[in-house]
C-alpha cells in the first residue's frame, strides 16, 4: 500500500487512481469547488511546466493537504492538455511527468523500481544490484539507435537483459510517458475545462502556434524550408510535432538536409525541439546517416522509393514534383525560380 508521499510522486500508478476514485470526488467539484482550488493551481503548475520546461516540475508539499491537492492535480492537468487539443501538448505533458518519475525513480530502491515495472507491464526481475528485463519490452522502450542500447552491446541470459539502475529507470521513463499518451489521447476534451481554464489554454495554443510558425518557416542554416519538398517539409513537421516519424523518414530527412549542406549541429537543432527529443539517439542517428561514425555517407532517396516507403505526401504534392524525379532536384530547382 503506497503512502500519500508515494502517490503524489506517482500519480499515474493504479492504486494512485483507485485512491481518487474512492474519494468520490465529482469532476465538476474538482473543476469549480473551492475546496480544490489548490489542486487545481497545482494541476495548471503541472501543464505550464511541461510545456515551457519539459518537466511538470515539483511542488513544496507539507501538509497532508498539500499531498491531496498534489495527487489530484494530476488528473487535472491531465485534463487541461487533452483541451490544448494538439498532439504536440499531449507528448509534451507525458514527456514532462516521466521526466519529472525518473528524477525520483533514481533515488528509490530497487524493489520499489521492481513494482513500477510490473505496474507498467514489463517482464522484468531483480539481478543482484541491478535488473533483468524480457527483451520483448527492452526493445518496446529502449533508444536502440544509441549503441550502448543495441541488444548486441547488452549482456542478455535465457531472453533477459540485464541492466543497472539508471538504464532500468531510463527505461521507465519511456514506459511512463507512453502510458500517460495512451491514456489521454482516447480522453475527450470537457467543455467545463475549456471555460475555467480557458485563459491558460489559450495561451499555450497561441504560444504553440507561435512556435510552430517560427520552426516551419526559419531557416536551417542557408537551407531554406520554404523551398523544401513537400516530403521534407511534411516530415519535418511530424518530427517537431512529436508525431512517430518511422525510421525511414528520419534518415531520409537527415541524409537530405546532410545533402543539402546543413551541419551536423543545425539538423540536431530541428530535431531538439520535438516534445520527445532524445539528445544521445538523436545525435548517435545523425552521426550515423552522415557518415561521421560509420563508413558510409548515406544518400537521401529518390522519389521513386520515397513512395515505396509511403513517404510521399500524394495529396501535397505539387507541379514542381511532377518535373522532378528526386528530393534533391526539388529543391534546387525551387531554389532556381526564386
Ligand atoms: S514527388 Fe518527390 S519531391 Fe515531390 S513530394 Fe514526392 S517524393 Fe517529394
Amino acid at each position: 500500500m503506497l503512502d500519500l508521499r508515494k502517490m503524489a510522486t506517482y500519480p499515474f500508478l493504479s492504486e494512485c487512481k483507485r485512491f481518487v476514485s474512492s474519494l468520490n470526488i465529482s469532476v465538476e467539484d474538482l473543476l469549480r469547488d473551492i475546496t480544490y482550488e489548490k489542486a487545481r493551481s497545482f494541476g495548471i503548475e503541472r501543464v505550464m511546466n511541461a510545456f515551457e520546461k519539459g518537466d511538470v516540475g515539483d511542488r513544496k508539499l507539507i501538509s497532508e493537504s498539500d499531498f491531496l491537492s498534489e495527487i489530484l492535480s494530476y488528473p487535472i492537468a491531465k485534463m487541461i492538455s487533452v483541451c490544448v487539443r494538439d498532439s504536440f501538448m499531449v507528448k509534451r505533458y507525458a514527456l514532462g511527468e516521466a521526466k519529472r518519475a525518473y528524477r525520483h525513480l533514481l533515488e528509490e530502491s530497487q524493489d520499489f523500481i521492481l513494482l513500477i515495472g510490473k505496474e507498467l507491464g514489463l517482464d522484468a526481475k531483480l539481478h543482484e544490484d541491478g535488473f533483468d528485463l524480457h527483451f520483448v519490452d527492452y526493445l518496446r522502450y529502449a533508444p536502440t539507435n544509441y549503441k550502448k542500447w543495441k541488444l548486441v552491446n547488452r549482456e542478455m541470459r535465457r531472453g533477459f537483459v540485464y541492466l543497472d539502475k539508471r538504464d532500468m529507470v531510463r527505461i521507465l521513463q519511456e514506459a511512463i510517458m507512453s502510458k500517460i499518451v495512451e491514456d489521454i489521447s482516447t480522453k475527450p476534451c470537457i467543455e467545463d475545462v475549456e471555460d475555467i481554464f480557458g485563459e491558460e489554454i489559450a495561451r499555450i495554443r497561441e504560444e504553440l502556434g507561435r512556435y510552430k510558425k517560427r520552426i516551419s518557416t526559419q531557416p536551417v542554416g542557408r537551407i531554406s524550408v520554404d523551398n523544401m519538398p513537400p516530403c521534407m517539409k511534411e516530415i519535418l513537421k511530424m518530427i517537431q510535432s512529436g508525431e512517430n516519424v518511422p525510421h525511414m523518414g528520419r534518415f531520409s530527412f537527415v541524409a537530405f538536409m546532410h545533402s543539402l549542406g546543413a551541419s551536423r549541429e543545425d539538423i540536431f537543432k530541428l530535431f531538439s525541439s520535438a516534445p520527445d527529443f532524445d539528445e544521445e539517439r538523436t545525435r548517435y542517428q545523425i552521426d550515423h546517416i552522415t557518415g561521421r561514425i560509420s563508413s558510409t555517407e548515406y544518400s537521401p532517396p529518390s522519389c521513386e522509393k520515397m513512395k515505396t516507403y509511403g513517404l510521399c505526401p500524394s495529396d501535397k504534392v505539387d507541379d514542381l514534383c511532377k518535373k522532378v524525379r528526386h528530393p534533391i532536384s526539388y529543391y534546387w530547382k525551387k531554389v532556381k525560380r526564386e
